[in-house]
């Protein structure tokens, strides 16, 4: 198994410079509103993570460490321990995170830290990781399609059975409503069956989703014509986000999602009015953050 593992196309395809790509976060908020898509990849203005979003972030960190121990470990008292050096490790890297809780509270952090090992419990009560070896977990996966058009994700886990079938694996932790998610992770999911098909020619026969919040998933088998229009789909949005970006004009579409939009207050839907389009950013408009990847 390979932790924190990169698949890239050869070399022979791969350009020198890093090129800009598409992601599937990206992908989708464009999808949602092209004005929320240039404010997170055009402007890059800065979001404030939720406790929410931050506990994602924590539990996926904590599921990677879990498959890197070895089978006997990887139980719940393990997954419960490994909760504070994760923090520790993650807000060390990101302190503004920390100020998430005021003053250090500790009685807040414990209890932020003791909802993260309500949704590990969750996790435990899905699949039993000791009878598990993934492949990779959070895979960096990028490719170019014949098109030119340039993909690249994480993939939170990638399980191949030993008659070769590949399982594509996403944690969602999100607070969201699951319906109100459900499209976007399928979406990001066929991202991903597109980008290993295309790396490995084989068909992901599975794409599942784990709900840690309630402990429900939803599996799905994609099939090749399915991807190949997916393949289209996602060419035809990269040539809109092209467009745009040669613009500027990025329109706000108003939905029941701008309830969850940090960017209401510079959004004409709300009243608001967008700063000035600093044009269109090199080299990379398509990068996903550690919480894109843990929604
Ligand atoms: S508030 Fe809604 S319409 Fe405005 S930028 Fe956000 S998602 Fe788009």
């Amino acid at each position: 198994m390979s932790v924190n593992a990169t698949e890239e196309s050869p070399p022979e395809n791969r350009p020198g410079p890093r090129r800009p790509a598409l992601s599937p976060s990206r992908a989708s908020d464009f999808k949602q509103c092209p004005l929320l898509y240039r404010f997170r990849a055009v402007d890059r203005i800065q979001e404030a993570p939720s406790k929410a979003q931050l506990r994602g972030t924590l539990v996926h960190s904590v599921l990677e460490k879990l498959f890197a121990l070895p089978r006997e470990e990887r139980v719940t008292e393990r997954a419960h321990e490994l909760l504070r050096p994760a923090w520790t490790e993650l807000s060390t890297d990101r302190p503004e995170w920390t100020e998430l809780f005021p003053d250090d509270d500790p009685a807040a952090v414990d209890a932020w830290v003791g909802s993260a090992g309500e949704l590990l419990d969750n996790y435990f009560g899905m699949e039993d990781p000791a009878r598990l070896d993934p492949e990779a977990c959070e895979l960096h996966v990028e490719t170019e399609l014949g098109s030119g058009v340039r993909l690249r994700g994480y993939v939170d886990r990638v399980d191949v059975a030993p008659t070769g079938e590949i399982r594509v694996v996403d944690y969602k932790t999100g607070a969201a409503p699951r319906e109100i998610g459900e499209a976007k992770a399928m979406f990001q999911m066929k991202f991903y069956a597109v980008v290993l098909w295309r790396l490995r020619g084989i068909v992901p026969h599975q794409l599942k989703l784990m709900y840690l919040t309630d402990g429900q998933s939803l599996a799905y088998t994609p099939d090749e014509p399915e991807l190949r229009r997916f393949e289209r789909t996602l060419e035809a949005i990269w040539q809109a986000i092209l467009r745009a970006g040669r613009t500027g004009d990025f329109r706000p579409n108003r939905s029941k999602l701008c309830g969850w939009c940090d960017h209401q207050s510079r959004c004409p839907e709300f009243g608001g009015t967008p700063p000035e389009y600093p044009g269109w950013p090199e080299p990379d408009p398509g990068e996903e953050t550690a919480l894109d990847r843990a929604d």
